[in-house]
């Protein structure tokens, strides 16, 4: 129970741009009036943490490197909130009773901790992409275990899960619809695409991101992730989850029902309206955000995406048929993929090329059932492209 009425709340990965903009709901909902706040973590950006950690009254703040926990302990001084460094520690801080947790933490390094806060936690609030693509069935599992509740932050899988309203409707849904900004390249023919630098990658319409993610808009692997998250998240068919390029990123996404009627939600391309469900839920809380004005848009343009160009999302329904640990084969050898082409050893195109031959070597794929087989599988995966991508480069 919440002390004092107070909700327990812990932020894993704090620091970041998911955990800023939960800092900033936590501000907007109430504060520290309304919050208690269990744990912060982050990493290396040890001002903004100690900050946070004395803004909110945190008990304990963890940074993830255990070289600074003496600037960590210093940062916060006479302020009466506990210090702890290394990625154990992220794991204990997470194994904290709390009543909502925020998932933040950027890759593979967050699925320890995101799996000791479904342990720990009334309510698991996850951003952190890596958990489902690379181990769904387990992270299931792991919630269903501990009852906790698992309600997704990324927008499109936010979006779906407010148009879902609810379990009864859900047994009517047919398809999921999501939606993708189709990236800078869009519309550009095959042959320009061969030839594009990550500089021109990295520039983004509509949400503004950092490098890696904003590559993955581009190449749409992004959205390759998020249909294999949507897959876990809302036990649904691979053929059930359809992708819509819709540029203007206002629709977040869909769902298609039985009888035919389709809900969408739509709002600014700002991810604290998601947050802020996953922190009102059942109920809407105020925030700060933009108000859409349909006046102004004017215009909601659709179209399908074109899989020759973007193959990414063709892996992803050939990683949901295998099942398994294709989700940590996919996610792992992308991220290799993705350093080649920021390092300029390979071009845009070869990305999905490197991914889809380390599948087809990898193939065919275990279950996962601890989290070691899936650091494993993520190792070989990476060992793998390596190699295809050395024969590519050379
Ligand atoms: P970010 O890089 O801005 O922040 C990542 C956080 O993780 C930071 O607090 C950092 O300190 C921490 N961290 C990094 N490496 C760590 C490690 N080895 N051990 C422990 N902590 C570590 O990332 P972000 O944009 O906030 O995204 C977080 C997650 O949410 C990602 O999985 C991302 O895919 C997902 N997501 C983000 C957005 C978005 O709009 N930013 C949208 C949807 C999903
Ligand atoms: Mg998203």
């Amino acid at each position: 129970m919440a002390r004092g009425g107070r909700r327990r709340v812990t932020i894993l990965g704090a620091t970041g741009s998911i955990g800023r903009s939960t800092l900033d709901v936590l501000r907007a909902m109430g504060g520290r009036e309304a919050f208690e706040v269990v744990a912060l973590t982050g990493m290396s950006n040890i001002p903004a943490l100690a900050a946070a950690a004395r803004e909110f009254g945190a008990q304990l703040a963890v940074t993830a490197d255990p070289a600074r926990l003496d600037e960590l302990r210093r940062a916060l001084a006479g302020s009466g909130v506990r210090a702890a460094a290394g990625p154990e520690a992220v794991i204990e801080a997470a194994a904290l009773p709390a009543d909502w947790c925020m998932a933040a933490i950027l890759g593979a390094a967050g699925l320890a901790p995101t799996l000791a806060a479904l342990r720990a936690s009334a309510t698991v609030a996850l951003a952190n992409k890596e958990c489902l693509v690379s181990a769904g069935d387990l992270f299931l599992a792991a919630q269903q275990a501990a009852g906790a509740a698992l309600l997704p932050v990324d927008s499109e899988h936010n979006a779906i899960f407010q148009a879902m309203a609810g379990a009864r409707a859900a047994q009517g849904v047919e398809r999921v619809i999501l939606t993708a900004s189709g990236g800078p390249f869009r519309d550009w023919p095959r042959a320009r695409m061969a030839a594009v630098t990550p500089e021109q990658a990295v520039a983004h319409p509509n949400w503004d991101m950092g490098a890696k993610i904003s590559i993955d808009s581009a190449s749409m692997f992004n959205k390759a992730l998020e249909m294999i998250e949507a897959r876990h998240l809302f036990a649904l068919r691979p053929e059930q989850i359809e992708v819509l390029v819709h540029p203007q990123s206002i629709v977040h996404s869909m769902v298609g029902y039985r009888d035919g009627s389709i809900l969408a939600q739509l709002g600014p391309p700002d991810m604290r309206v998601a947050i802020g469900y996953a922190l009102g839920w059942p109920e809407r809380p105020a925030l700060p955000v933009e108000r859409l004005d349909f006046a102004q848009l004017s215009r909601l343009d659709f179209a399908p995406p074109d899989e020759a160009r973007f193959p990414a999302l063709r892996l992803a329904r050939e990683a949901m048929r295998a099942g398994g640990l294709a989700g940590a084969t996919l996610l792992a050898a992308k991220e290799a993929a993705l350093d080649a082409f920021i390092a300029r050893r390979i071009g845009f195109l070869d990305m999905a090329a490197v991914v889809e031959e380390t599948m087809s070597r990898l193939a065919p794929f275990a279950p996962a059932t601890h989290l070691d087989e899936v650091f494993a599988a993520d190792a070989e995966a990476r060992r793998a492209a390596a190699r295809i991508i050395d024969a590519r480069a050379a």
